[in-house]
Formats: structure tokens, sequence, C-alpha cells
């Protein structure tokens, strides 16, 4: 078999295996839907994830150690990764296969040269791990506070080693660069060490932005197969709606399209994940090259290599991607994939100037502090993002979330939706809750988004826990918000308009929306007796509509007596129910009142769990008239409404 069409299968495999996961991460009754399949492999297999939440919260979840397996394998083999696993990847091989059909060979040459631009994706890389890495900051000033001594001695011992490392050349650091790495760092630590409560240095995880495996997952899982599954009605009954996903699908589709006119556009110019891999695939064992001097230099391998990294003359190791169709093309034999280093020599690492790492380096740290001007994670936050059941506190979930749609896609009810820039710009389709749109709100005793999390930012949460029952029961239901009645929509309160949907469908038990009864007199309902017989009373006027009151809202009222309710009701006459029994009958020419028997809504924010659904139902469309915000939610106790 020839090594490319082992590279299809396997590209092939890894592309069906991803869209199963996707289609698996539901919840439903048939075989091939959640039962514990490993819908999360490939997003743990990615080392990105793994090392920015490693650098963001000094920890490193189980299932993300394939991450560290993966980048072992690229010590050893190269960008195996991105040539024969991503299905990103994968994909856009075949947009290039499609792109350069009828290309003359000089074209497709041209067109896989190495380009000066390949350098971003390096620099995106380095921005990304240094805003992970910013609340490095706040955990060297904690310490130092914990133990000064292990502190101040371990800084003394850095400094002293690097100046003898320099002073011996045994590294090489120009004096500018030195002088710019060091002002930041010391900067950083002197801006935590002055003011710790500010946490502007606290790691805000992007990675998930333009690592390829969270793009995929997050595009086809809010685009891709809803699109597909709304005629078919496989993984959910009801259409999906995701607002927001007109930004992924068209990144993703722009992605893609780029590769028709450049192979692997977003490998070669954008992934940090194809980076990361390309500084590792620097000490690779295995690795591409000529095995001798026969090379005639037709350029054959250059007509189909995916990642520009110019075989034919000093090969580039670390745009290398293994997709190995030079040693195909080769008609000579003469390119091969062995232990020695190229025969026409090579460069392992990338084209990155000192200059642009600080950048980039100085970008990300910079950056963190900067995001967190906005507020949005601390005093400015904004109550209408609601993050689903199981988050953790609204900093510590920022430095975990990856954005990949997970929790989106499980949902079966279609309320957890990306979210745009309503949580500040670190908070860029993570997850959060609208009850608009969806089949109900969150319903009260599923955790299934809390169990498909791949990285924890969602806490694996007990039904027992989230419902306040059994060991939960002294700290009672888990709260995602609160419900605030909205006075002038709310039919009952703003419209004389009976109503208690909300009230109706609240799932907490007892409720947590109770009502009040208020009678109020109905806009011109102020009525002369004509005559009073048996229990019905002919009036002054013949405007009425028939049965215009006899839906059970509407009740009579004469003097002090209390309100009785309207049975009947005709152009000129009312007939009343028998109780309660008046002791006085009005005489001709006397006035009674039509009242209008309404209920309206209060909320107990000791019962309220945030669930949405009272907002879901509400009538009012449109905003509804009653409407949760993250006010009280158990995430973040500073946010409690109660304060007993
Ligand atoms: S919270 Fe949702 S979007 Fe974020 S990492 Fe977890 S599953 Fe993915
Ligand atoms: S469902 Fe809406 S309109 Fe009806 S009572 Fe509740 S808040 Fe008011």
């Amino acid at each position: 078999m020839r090594i490319i069409t082992a590279r299809r299968i396997s590209q092939i495999f890894f592309v069906l295996l991803f869209i199963w996961f996707c289609m698996a991460a539901t919840l439903g009754e048939r075989w091939w839907q959640l039962r514990g399949w490993p819908v999360n492999w490939l997003l743990q297999l990615d080392p990105l994830h793994a090392l920015g939440l490693w650098l963001a919260t000094h920890t490193l979840y189980k299932g993300m150690l394939w991450g560290v397996l993966t980048l072992a394998l690229t010590f050893v083999l190269g960008r195996f990764f991105c040539g024969w696993i991503c299905p990103f990847g994968a994909l856009q091989q075949l947009m290039g296969v499609l792109g350069k059909q009828g290309l003359k060979p000089a074209q497709r040459i041209a067109r896989n040269r190495p380009h000066a631009a390949q350098w971003i994706k390096y620099g995106l890389l380095l921005f990304v791990l240094a805003l992970a890495a910013a609340d490095m900051m706040n955990f060297v000033v904690s310490s130092s506070r914990q133990s000064p001594l292990v502190f101040w001695g371990g800084l003394a011992a850095a400094v002293v080693g690097l100046v003898v490392l320099h002073a011996f050349q045994w590294i090489r650091m120009r004096r500018d660069v030195a002088v710019i790495v060091a002002a930041l760092l010391t900067g950083g630590l002197l801006f935590e060490w002055m003011a710790p409560e500010s946490r502007w240095l606290a790691a805000s995880l992007q990675t998930g932005l333009l690592d390829p495996i969270a793009l995929m997952h997050r595009s086809v899982n809010l685009v891709v197969v809803p699109l597909v599954d709304a005629p078919l009605k496989v993984t959910s009954a009801l259409p999906r709606v995701y607002p927001g996903s007109l930004l992924i699908g068209l990144l993703f589709l722009l992605f893609l399209l780029l590769s028709l006119r450049v192979p692997r556009f977003y490998c070669r110019f954008v992934c940090p994940l194809g980076a990361l891999f390309g500084l590792c695939s620097r000490w690779s064992i295995w690795r591409i090259g000529q095995a001798g001097d026969g090379c005639t230099h037709c350029l054959r391998c250059e007509r189909d290599c995916e990642g520009a990294c110019a075989p034919a003359e000093t090969i580039r190791i670390s745009e290398c991607v293994l997709c190995l169709n030079c040693l195909d093309r080769c008609g000579h034999g003469v390119m091969g994939y062995h232990l020695t280093p190229s025969a026409a020599g090579e460069s392992a690492s990338p084209d990155l100037t000192r200059r642009q790492v600080v950048v980039a380096l100085a970008a990300g740290l910079v950056g963190a502090p900067v995001m967190r001007l906005e507020g949005s994670a601390g005093l400015d936050w904004n109550p209408s993002v609601i993050r689903p059941p199981g988050a953790l506190s609204e900093e510590a979930f920022l430095a975990r979330c990856i954005k990949c749609g997970q929790c989106m896609r499980i949902c079966p009810t279609n309320v957890i939706h990306p979210a745009g820039l309503q949580g500040g710009l670190e908070g860029l389709w993570a997850p959060m809750l609208n009850f608009r749109v969806g089949s109900s709100g969150c319903q009260h005793n599923c955790v299934a988004c809390s169990f498909v999390c791949p990285t924890a930012a969602l806490r694996p949460i007990s039904v027992d826990e989230r419902m306040g029952r059994g060991a939960f029961a002294g700290s009672g239901p888990l709260r995602i918000g609160m419900a605030f009645v909205d006075r002038g929509r709310c039919l009952p309160w703003a419209m004389d308009t009976p109503c208690i949907v909300c009230q109706e469908n609240c799932p907490v038990s007892p409720k947590a929306i109770f009502t009040r009864e208020e009678f109020r007199q109905v806009r011109g309902g102020l009525y002369m007796v004509k005559t009073a017989e048996g229990h019905t009373l002919v009036l002054q006027t013949t405007a009425l509509r028939q049965d215009q009151y006899a839906t059970g809202d509407y009740f009579c009222r004469y003097a002090d007596e209390p309100p009785r309710p309207i049975a009947a009701s005709n152009d000129d006459s009312l007939t009343l129910g028998p109780q309660p029994v008046w002791s006085r009958w009005p005489e001709p020419g006397q006035p009674i009142e039509v009242l209008i028997r309404l209920q309206q809504p209060y909320v107990d924010p000791t019962r309220c769990i945030g669930c949405g659904v009272c907002e879901h139902e509400c009538p009012v469309q449109g905003r509804r008239a009653i409407r949760v915000t993250a006010e009280n939610e158990s995430r973040n106790p500073s946010h409690r409404l109660v304060l007993s």
C-alpha cells in the first residue's frame, strides 16, 4: 500500500470518528447516543488545551494527559497529528485538492513555496499562551507571601543562573530583547505585588478561539449538524437554534474556501496548534528529507507539498505536516522519512525573529490586564450572562472554557448558546443560557452539560447536588440565577389581563413563584342597575358584548359587599354566581362595579433556582415579562441577593 493511501485512510477515519462523536454528543435512547462514548477524545488529544489549562490553572486534568502523549509522539515523529489525525487539516487538504485541479505544475509549485507570513501562527501561539500564563504572576506573588524565603531564594538563584549562562555564552540573548522581557516580568510582578486584590493578571484561556479541534467542534456542533439535522431530525426532534452561529459558520467556511486558493491556509498561517507541533518537531527523531545527492531539482516533490516547507532545498522541518506527498511524488527515490537530516540541508526552527517573539508575548501579557479593565469578569459583570449549572466562578470558568460547544450540543432543551460580547471579549463563544430559544428552560434534573465539558469549566455535578437532595439537602439546590418580574410588561401587573403561566410552570417544589390576588375595576366598569331579578342584574346599558364577562375572571361588587363571580353576561345584564351571599341587593339606579381578578406573580428568592422555565413559557413574546438574570447564582457568593 502506498504511504499516502495509508495517510488518506487515517484522515478519513478521524473525520468519520469526529462526525460520529458530534452525533453521539446528544441525549437519547439510541445505542449511538451518549453512553459513555469518549466524545471528547479528540479535544483531549490536543496538547494546546492541555498546555493552556496547565498554565492557566496549574492543573492537568486526567483526560488531558492524552495531549501529553500527542506531544511526546511529536518529538519522535514530527507533526503527524496535522497530516494524519486533525479533521480540520483533512478538510482543508480536500479543498486544496479541489483548488489545484487544472493548474499547471509551475502554478502548483508556486502555491507551495514558503511564505514569510507563516510566522503569524507562532505569534498567535505565544499570544494565547501568554494570556493563559498571566496568572503565573499572581501565583508567584502569592507564593512569595506564603514562603518568602523560598521565593526570593529561588528568584535570586534564577537570576544568577541566567547571568552565568549568558556570560559563558551558553545562552544568547540580545540585550534589547532581554531588557524588554525582564521589564515585562518585573512590571507584572510589581503590579500584582502592589495590588494583589485587583486580579488584573488573572488567566484567560483563549486557546479555543483558534485551535482547530475546538474550532471544528464549535462549527460542526453549532452550524453544520443543526443545518443537516433540521430536515432529518436524527439527533433532535426540534430544529436547533444557536444565536451567533452565523459568525462561527462564516469563519469556518472562509478558512475552508481559502484552502482552495492556498493549500492548508489555516495550517500554514493561523493554526496555533500547528505552531506548537512545529516548535516541538524541530527535535523530532524521524524527519522528512533527502537521503542522498540524487536530486535533479525537478520539483515534483513541491507540487503537492501541504506544509509549504520546500523539501527540494533547505527543508523547513517545523512546517512539515507529514502529508508525505513528496515521498510519493519523487520519481528518483531521493525523498525519505528517516533519522538523519536532509542531505539538502534543513532549517529546524520556525522563521520567527526575536522581535516577533517579544511582541507576541508582550501582547499576551498586556492583553490580559486590558481585557480585565473591561470589568466584565469583575465589578461590571453582566447579569444577563447566565452560565450553565456546574460552572465555576467566572474567573475560574474563563481560565478553563475552550469554547468547544460540547455543552451547547448536548443540552436537550437547546438553551445553551455561544455568547457574543455580553460577557466581555474574553467570554466570546463561551456558553450562556438564553431561555427565549429552545424547547424549555434548563431542566431541573439534567446535568448533561457538566458531564460532557472536557475541561471541567463546568464541573461534573450529580442530580442530587443540582436538586439539593440527599447529602446536599443542607446546601439546597444549585442556583444558576434568579427570575425577576417586569411589572411594566407582565399581563396581570400592567395590562389588567389574567395570567398565571409562570407560576403554573415553575418546576420547583414548593413553587418559587407565588401570586397575590388583586381585584381591579375593569376599564369603564361602572354600571347603573335597572332591575335586580334573582341572581341577574339588568343594567341601564345595552353596550356589553355577549359573554364578555363570563370567563370566570370577572366579578361584580356592590357597595361594601364581597365580589361575586359573574357566571354569565348578556348585552345588558349580568348573572352572578351563588357565592358569596350578599346581605343586600342594589336598588334600581344604584351603581355596581365589574372587577377583574388578577393573580400577580412574585418570586421567592429563597426558592428560585433560575431554571428559566417561567421565562421560556411567558406568553409575552419578544422581551419576556419575567426574565432570569445571574443574580443570586450559587457559583459567585458575591452575587447573592438574599442578605441573611
Ligand atoms: S463550558 Fe462548554 S464550551 Fe466551555 S469547554 Fe466546557 S463544554 Fe466546551
Ligand atoms: S407568565 Fe409572564 S405575563 Fe404571565 S404572569 Fe408570568 S410574568 Fe406575567
